[in-house]
């Protein structure tokens, strides 16, 4: 069984929230951060199962410090062993990037074997996709200098197609935030808004093709901090989608790089979680 779908079924027999996607100081793009033991911490007094997903690239491997390097992960290993033996129960996965096949497939390959080393040592990783053509687009002058060069049809065309190939590649529990493509539309974002963006077919097949393949969908929370405030994917494909597959297919994430953050979302993960176990 898909080991996303083991964790999201135990934890609805328990009717217990969980959040499962937190990052670690250990994440690129967290300085500070807080360690796993203060998410366990949080969790334990909030009543939320903290699930780590700090984001793994391999293009970074063997750059100095990276904490997924050979000779540092049993270090990265052993953080996280010590905060979950304080009692409160919590899983470790990866964000793992997936990158454009046409410009990248070295990368791609060089993720795969680190997944096949490294299986054994993780509760389950999740895919997602950031990078774009030449850049990532959730990172909002990245995507406006992406727009420099292309209309923002060309970055959605691109973004579906990485996307589409992520979730064949077959290598992930779970997909991330599957239309975070439009992260920055909306109200002073980089982007015009659109109503469509919402209800896109290509989120909605994205959506069925992880049916298809076995994959588990996040039900990303964050998007409320940003310009699309929604869900990724957005309420209104969620639902549309929900309606259609009564299946136990999501899994919540607040997508926190702190342990504030982590908080200030508890009440919605707990909203969330008690929609998906109905
Ligand atoms: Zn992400
Ligand atoms: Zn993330």
């Amino acid at each position: 069984m898909n080991s996303l779908k083991r964790i999201m079924a135990d934890a609805k027999a328990r009717r217990l929230p969980l959040d499962l996607h937190l990052h670690t100081r250990f994440s690129i793009d967290v300085s500070k951060g807080s360690s796993f033991n203060d998410y366990i911490v949080a969790g334990d007094r909030l009543g939320i199962v903290p699930g780590f997903l700090d984001h793994f690239q391999s293009e970074k491997l063997g750059t100095r410090g990276y904490p997924f390097n050979e000779d540092v992960i049993p270090a990265y290993l052993d953080a996280y062993d010590k905060a979950r033996g304080t009692g409160f129960k919590s899983y470790i996965g990866l964000e793992v990037d997936y990158y454009d096949p046409i410009l990248h497939d070295d990368w791609n390959v060089k993720t795969t074997e680190w997944l096949d080393a490294h299986g054994e040592e993780f509760d389950y990783f999740v895919g997602t996709v950031h990078d774009v053509l030449t850049g990532t687009i959730t990172i909002p002058f990245e995507l406006e200098a992406l727009l420099k060069y292309h209309d923002f049809a060309a970055v959605e065309d691109a973004y579906f197609r990485v996307l589409e190939a992520g979730i064949r590649s077959g290598r992930f529990a779970g997909f991330a935030h599957l239309d975070v493509v439009y992260r920055f539309c909306g109200e002073s974002g980089v982007v015009q808004g659109d109503a469509r963006y919402y209800r896109e077919p290509r989120t909605l097949a994205a959506m069925e093709l992880c049916i298809q393949t076995d994959t588990m969908i996040e039900l990303n929370l964050r998007g409320f901090d940003h310009p699309w405030s929604s869900t990724y994917p957005s309420e209104e494909s969620f639902n549309m989608f929900k309606d259609g597959h009564p299946g136990d297919v999501f899994f919540p994430g607040s997508d926190s790089h702190d342990v504030k953050t982590f908080e200030r979302f508890a009440p919605l993960t707990r909203k969330y979680c008690d929609l998906l176990y109905g």
